[in-house]
């Protein structure tokens, strides 16, 4: 009788688990060297939740958490789900280790003179950058070089070489980029140089002997683009200017060391719509693009949602990806700026796994006029608001980050911040103006819960419609301003 009775009990109290679900999403691990634990778990939405007794807030959508304080050796952390009379319990074990003795060194990598000087052509995507450090979204990037050019390796390093650039500067590249060549660099005189209006671009070709690397970079106050050419010295005595120009209000040059000539191209506007650099032959070619019209009529704006396919990005505690959240929000603001009359072109319209390269290529091919990338952050502390904030390279787009940012704030979540020269892929591109959104973090529980809310996305959608409008207005005042001057 007793004997039955117990199994009736286990058996009651199984049925009555199995009726509450509890799933922990952080905070399982065996051995960890921090004491401040963060533990979170996901219920459903409604359930009374208690960690170490203490009562927990349910998130709306079902998720929870707290952070305990461990004492050092073993914990046993107790999280207990209500329903009505129906309970859930885990207890988790977790031993707080002092923090693990660090690795050696491994062997550092020390930089190897290589044995003598070595010739390497630069093959497409190459890219230099200024030093041989790096992060999870690689160096800090000088600028992207077309094929065909040729540098001088001076030493190698890891996956880097050393290159030359001029008698007194240097850069760093991965050697990916590079095939080795029999062909020698030599400092070269320049050529004439042309300046046209082709259109919805002006175009500065600047004819040279062989390819020369270089470096680009725009200025602000004036607004002012500047091209170093490495292994340049200057011989251009023709500086040609053929008919009106529709960006460009003239163009110098500086001879800034021996062997390095500087491109000075002064803009008309404050606000710049992007160049290219590239190579024509061996004439060096900088197009610089026309202000477009400044209504959202017309205009070409490109919208990337980050990650998809096999890379869902971030997760949240409820298991929603940071690639569907991405993807929805950009269909929102395609519908809204659609219906504005502009010209949408997107990365990518569905699940799929679309590499960095092929996503600038489908904006470049397009020419748009103007690109967006949506991402939604993780990380901190998940039960703290984050916030929102977003992030530009060039300086350049700094006002449209701020315009951006200065909308979403409009949200009432908050301000995470701006961040500039940040080196992320869609940030790079010097053809068209950019900025990175990063809305709110899928990693903290409140903001999960605005995420999670179809209402909340599309506010997130109207306000950046507002940001680029914001950011129209901001250029169409300014040449106004710059018409009655
Ligand atoms: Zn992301």
């Amino acid at each position: 009788m007793k004997r039955n009775l117990l199994l009736m009990m286990l058996i009651a109290s199984m049925t009555a688990m199995a009726n509450v679900p509890l799933k922990i999403v952080r905070g399982e691990q065996d051995t960890v060297y921090r004491a401040k634990h963060n533990i979170v778990a996901v219920t459903e939405p409604g359930n009374i939740a208690k960690i170490e007794g203490e009562q927990v807030k349910v998130y709306k959508t079902g998720a929870f958490g707290k952070q305990v304080v461990l004492k050092p050796g073993e914990n046993v952390i107790e999280i207990v789900v209500e329903n009505g009379k129906k309970t859930a319990r885990k207890k988790l074990q977790v031993f707080l280790s002092a923090a693990p003795a660090s690795k050696p060194q491994s062997a550092e990598l020390v930089a190897e003179k290589l044995a003598e000087l070595q010739y390497f052509e630069t093959t497409d995507g190459a890219y230099l950058q200024y030093g041989d450090g790096g992060d999870r979204l690689g160096g800090s990037k000088m600028g992207y070089l077309s094929p065909g050019i040729v540098l001088k390796a001076v030493e190698s390093k890891g996956d880097l070489y050393k290159v030359e650039l001029s008698q007194n500067r240097y850069a760093y590249i991965s050697n990916e980029y590079l095939l080795p060549t029999s062909r020698a660099v030599k400092t070269l005189n320049t050529g004439s140089w042309s300046i046209s209006n082709q259109g919805k671009y002006d175009r500065v070709s600047i004819s040279l002997p062989d390819r020369l690397p270089y470096r680009s970079w725009t200025q602000l106050d004036p607004t002012t683009i500047y091209v170093e050419i490495f292994g340049a010295m200057n011989n251009s005595n023709w500086i040609t200017q053929r008919g009106d120009l529709g960006m460009i209000e003239y163009v110098d040059w500086r001879q800034t060391d021996s062997d390095v000539l500087c491109a000075v191209i002064k803009l008309k506007s404050a606000y710049s719509w992007g160049y290219s650099v590239s190579y024509q032959d061996n004439n060096l070619v900088i197009d610089v693009k026309h202000t477009p019209g400044l209504k959202l009529n017309g205009l070409k704006v490109g919208l990337d949602a980050g990650h998809g396919g096999e890379y869902p990005g971030a997760k949240s505690a409820i298991g929603l990806t940071e690639k569907e959240i991405n993807l929805d929000m950009v269909m929102r603001l395609k519908g809204l700026l659609e219906a504005e009359g502009a010209q949408v072109v997107l990365t990518r319209d569905d699940d799929s796994d679309i590499s960095m390269s092929d996503r600038k290529k489908v904006f470049a091919d397009a020419g748009v006029d103007i690109a967006i990338s949506i991402h939604n952050n993780s990380g901190g502390s998940p039960f703290a608001e984050m916030g929102t904030s977003t992030y530009y390279k060039h300086i350049s787009n700094r006002a449209l980050a701020s315009c951006m940012l200065g909308r979403l704030l409009e949200l009432g979540v908050r301000n995470f911040g701006m961040t500039g020269n940040f080196n992320f892929s869609h940030n790079a591109p010097t053809e068209y103006p950019n900025v990175l959104l990063e809305v709110l973090f899928m990693s903290s529980l409140p903001e999960e819960e605005l995420l999670a809310d179809p209402e909340f996305r599309q506010s997130v959608a109207e306000k950046a419609l507002l940001g680029l409008k914001d950011y129209l207005s901001k250029v169409a005042a300014s040449e106004e301003s710059a018409d009655v001057r």
